[in-house]
This record gives C-alpha cells, sequence and structure tokens, in this order.
C-alpha cells in the first residue's frame, strides 16, 4: 500500500482505513491509500510549518541544487511513475510518459529562478533614507489537485513553491494518489530537510476543510472544478489566506474564412481529444465563419472519426483510454443527449463504442456536433469529455462575442492568415491565453491562468514564483 509522506517519513493513518484505487478501463483495483484524517492534516501542516524558517533561510543555490538533484530522481523513475498515471487515470501509457518527464523538466526550470530573485532600490524625499522592498516566501502551502494531469498539476504548484522558499502539504485527488505519492518520493529522495515536502491522502470532502482553513497554512494553491474553487474561497477567508485558484474553462475556438482549415482541423482535435477530451485548456467550442464551414466539418469529422483510437491504455495504437469514472462519462452522455434531444446533429461518435475491449471501462468516443443550440449544455457548460458543438458565424465580431458570452476564461485560439483579425482576437476574447495558428499548449515561459470563473493567479513562467512570494518595504535611515 502507498503511504503519506508526513515530516520525511512515509506514514499510514491511526484510523487504519484506506481509499481504494480503480483502473478505469476495467474497474481492476491499482492499489490503495490511507485514508487522511484530520489529525494527519494537522501533522502535515505542522511538519511543514516547522520545517518553513530553515527552508526558506537556506541559501538560493542551495535549494536550486536539491531541485536540480530532484529533476534526476524524478528522470530515474519516470517509467515506473507513468506506468501508474496510465493504470490509475486511463491516459495511454505514451502521454503519462510524457507528463512525467514534465515534472523533472518543471523542477529544472524553477531550480533556474530560484537564485534570480531580487527586490528594488526606491529614492525617498529625504535624502538621509532610502527605501528597499525584499521578497519573502508566503510561508506553508496547501496544494490540492484534480485526476486530469496529476503530475503536471503538482508540479505546478510544488517547483514554484520550494523555489520561492516555502515549504508545502501536497493533496492530490482521491482517485489518483498513486503516481503523485511515487513522484513525491523520488523527488524527496534528493535530500530536502524532513517536512518541507508532505503528502495526505483522503477525501476533498473529508480533510478538504480541515486543510485549507488550517490556521497555519498561508497559501492555498487548487486546480479543480469552479464549484469547488469557490467553496476554498470562502473557507480561505476564514484565515484571509491567500488563494490562486485554477479552475474550469470552455475555450472557444476561431476559424475565419481564411485560415489554413487543414491546420485548424488539426489543432481543433488535439485541442479537444487529447486526454479523452479531460483537459482544463481544451477547444470546447468552435466557432468557423460560413465560407470555411463545410470543408472544416467534413476534415475536421474525419479526423475525429479515423485518428482518435478508443482503447486499453497500454495497447501502441491508443489515441484515446477511457474517461476517468463512470460519473464522468454519464455527464458527457447527457450533456449530448441535452443537444441531440434539441436538435443538434451528431457528425461523430455520439454513443457508446460496441465490442467487449470496451465492456469494462468508461469509453466514450470523439464526439462532433453541429448545430446546437446556443442555450444547450454543450454550449454553456464545461464539457470535460470528447464532444465539441462546432457553431457557424459570419465574422469576427459574432465569433469573439459569442466566444465570449461564458462564465469561464481559460484559454481560446484562432486560426487566421490577417494580423489585423488575429491581434483583434487577442485583445477582445476574454481569456488568460490565446493562440493564434496554433494548438493549445500551455509554455514552461508562459504565465498561465484564467479570468473570469476560470479563476485567478499564474502557474508557469516567472509570474508563478510571485504567488509564493510577498513584497516587503524596508526603509533604510542613516544611523
Ligand atoms: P474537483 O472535484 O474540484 O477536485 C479537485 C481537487 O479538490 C481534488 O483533490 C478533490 O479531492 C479536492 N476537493 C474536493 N472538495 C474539496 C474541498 N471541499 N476542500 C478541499 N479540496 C477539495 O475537480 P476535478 O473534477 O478533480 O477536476 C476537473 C476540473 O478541474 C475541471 O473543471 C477542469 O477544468 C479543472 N481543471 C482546471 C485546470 C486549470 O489549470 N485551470 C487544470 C486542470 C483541471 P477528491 O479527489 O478527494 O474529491
Amino acid at each position: 500500500m502507498a503511504q503519506m509522506l508526513i515530516n520525511g517519513e512515509l506514514v499510514g493513518t491511526q484510523s487504519g482505513t484506506t481509499i481504494t484505487v480503480r483502473n478505469p478501463a476495467n474497474g481492476e483495483v491499482v492499489g490503495e491509500v490511507p485514508r487522511g484524517t484530520a489529525a494527519a492534516v494537522d501533522a502535515a501542516v505542522g511538519a511543514a510549518a516547522k520545517a518553513f524558517p530553515a527552508w526558506a533561510s537556506m541559501p538560493a543555490t542551495k535549494r536550486a541544487q536539491l531541485m536540480h538533484e530532484a529533476a534526476r530522481k524524478m528522470h530515474e523513475v519516470v517509467d515506473e511513475v507513468a506506468k501508474l498515471l496510465s493504470l490509475e487515470q486511463g491516459k495511454p501509457l505514451a502521454h503519462a510518459k510524457l507528463e512525467a518527464s514534465r515534472v523533472a523538466e518543471n523542477l529544472e526550470y524553477f531550480a533556474g529562478l530560484a537564485d534570480k530573485l531580487r527586490g528594488d532600490y526606491i529614492p525617498l524625499d529625504d535624502p538621509a533614507k532610502f527605501g528597499i522592498t525584499i521578497r519573502r516566501p508566503v510561508g506553508v502551502v496547501a496544494a490540492i489537485t484534480p485526476w486530469n494531469f496529476p503530475l503536471t498539476l503538482f508540479a505546478n504548484k510544488l517547483c514554484p513553491a520550494l523555489a520561492a522558499g516555502c515549504t508545502i502539504v501536497l493533496k492530490p485527488a482521491s482517485t489518483t494518489p498513486l503516481a503523485t505519492q511515487r513522484a513525491i518520493e523520488a523527488i524527496n529522495s534528493a535530500g530536502f530537510p524532513a517536512g518541507v515536502i508532505n503528502t495526505l491522502h483522503g477525501s476533498g470532502s473529508e480533510i478538504g476543510d480541515a486543510l485549507v482553513s488550517h490556521p497555519r497554512i498561508h497559501k492555498v494553491a487548487f486546480t479543480g472544478q469552479t464549484e469547488t474553487g469557490k467553496r476554498i474561497m470562502q473557507l480561505a477567508a476564514k484565515n484571509v489566506t491567500r488563494v490562486t485558484l485554477e479552475l474550469g474553462g470552455s475555450d472557444a475556438m476561431i476559424v475565419a474564412d481564411d485560415a489554413d482549415v487543414r491546420r485548424a482541423t488539426a489543432a481543433a482535435a488535439i485541442g479537444r481529444f487529447f486526454n479523452a477530451g479531460q483537459a482544463c485548456l481544451a477547444v470546447k467550442r468552435i466557432f468557423v465563419f460560413e465560407k470555411v464551414a463545410e470543408e472544416f466539418m467534413t476534415k475536421f469529422t474525419d479526423r475525429a472519426l479515423k485518428e482518435w483510437k478508443l482503447g486499453d491504455q497500454f495497447a501502441a495504437d491508443t489515441k484515446m483510454g477511457p474517461l476517468h469514472t463512470e460519473h464522468q462519462r454519464a455527464e458527457v452522455e447527457s450533456q449530448v443527449a441535452d443537444a441531440v434531444k434539441r436538435g443538434a446533429r451528431v457528425l461523430a461518435g455520439g454513443k457508446r463504442p460496441e465490442g467487449a475491449e470496451y465492456a469494462k471501462g468508461w469509453y466514450y468516443p470523439a464526439t462532433v456536433l453541429a448545430d446546437a443550440p446556443e442555450d444547450s449544455r454543450v454550449a454553456t457548460e464545461e464539457v470535460f469529455g470528447p464532444a465539441v458543438p462546432v457553431f457557424i458565424v459570419k465574422d469576427l465580431d459574432e465569433a469573439i462575442a459569442k466566444a465570449n458570452s461564458t462564465v469561464y476564461g481559460l484559454g481560446s485560439s484562432i486560426f487566421t492568415k490577417d494580423m489585423a483579425k488575429a491581434r483583434r482576437a487577442a485583445e477582445q476574447l476574454e481569456a488568460g491565453y490565446t493562440w493564434v495558428n496554433d494548438i493549445q499548449v500551455a509554455y514552461d515561459q508562459l504565465p498561465f491562468g484564467g479570468t473570469k470563473q476560470s479563476g485567478f493567479g499564474k502557474e508557469h513562467g516567472i509570474e508563478a514564483l510571485e504567488g509564493y512570494l510577498e513584497k516587503k518595504s524596508v526603509v533604510l535611515a542613516s544611523g
């Protein structure tokens, strides 16, 4: 059984109860983790608080060395961690390997930034005085992550936190704790002092409140559903704890009349069907100009039908594994059914695949819908699975207005050869990211985060570090 890492030790819980982790492809048991309790929360937070002063005052070059060593340790376990991730999450093994490798890359990126942090010199009116600003780590961080990209999303929090000098308590989703736990054990074996990195397992509804509202937590870094984010914000308010919230999205893609349609369909397919559509940054609504609509629908449907092979995570030709849970599949099915009932046409997919190989898993195929009403659920809600509505628009004004008619604001993209259109879209689309003629892929160097109900605060880039630091002003007067 996997355990929790608290104060440098691998531990279970006093209650002795466990959470069973199952493979979404066949329901088989993959492993178990202890079911954490409020006492475990207190122990983990206490350990992180005790470790904080020494970690925060350790020279940044030393912290960076440990992070580089952690990246080496992570590289050594990429295959083992990727296999666990595939088994517990359902994603194809090749994609899980990419995700596991990204943890090591993220450690390297932030290790490189750790000793580049600086303050400011600020002249004051009085010539006998001047001001400086120094940057201090915020303290103990609670990091809470979802099941869709468990490794990427814990690394997005752990790496800037460590570089800034914060200590951390990490709670992965209760359906995907195993790969995270194994990766953390490898990272911790680089030699971090006890208590700098801690893990907790358990259901968010059972231990989440105790963690988020713990008086010794100074920041909550959360990724998950918008509704959970709202709850976390309320809980954090109790102690005026700062939060960063990476929440849901319903990203629009605009395909203009001058677009390279082939390229746009490739980006739409990867953007919607990668990770079986269970991605925050994903093409969730497509707005195509009339002139290229038919060509787009034909080519995009073709890709959905031919290129996104459903199958077992470990089969070499699998592009999409099962959805993560029964609930997840039922939700996508009901969103598609709502659109179809109200007049949408199914161009691809739209029903469970047949065949014995799919009988035991939560499989759902790449699905393309046309003529979905604008107030149907696929248009107004986040669709967290491989289904996408395509809408026809007459011009850029209509496309931007419709793209912005959502509570979400995470990503967005436009395909056009006209720089004026690209610039307008970049300026007017209400989202944290706009890609022009490109696939929605987040870059380590670029700040990533949403607006509106997709949350606030940044991950990736130098900006991510700012979320783990506070600026303090100091006035120096001549003695
Ligand atoms: P979720 O249900 O909100 O769960 C996310 C995490 O929060 C899990 O660890 C969960 O624990 C925990 N949790 C649940 N209730 C809690 C509470 N009251 N207090 C503290 N923690 C609590 O989200 P999900 O369904 O796993 O993830 C899918 C969502 O995440 C989608 O909406 C997606 O768009 C969003 N997402 C956003 C980004 C981004 O960067 N913006 C990236 C990826 C995913 P349990 O697992 O134990 O319930």
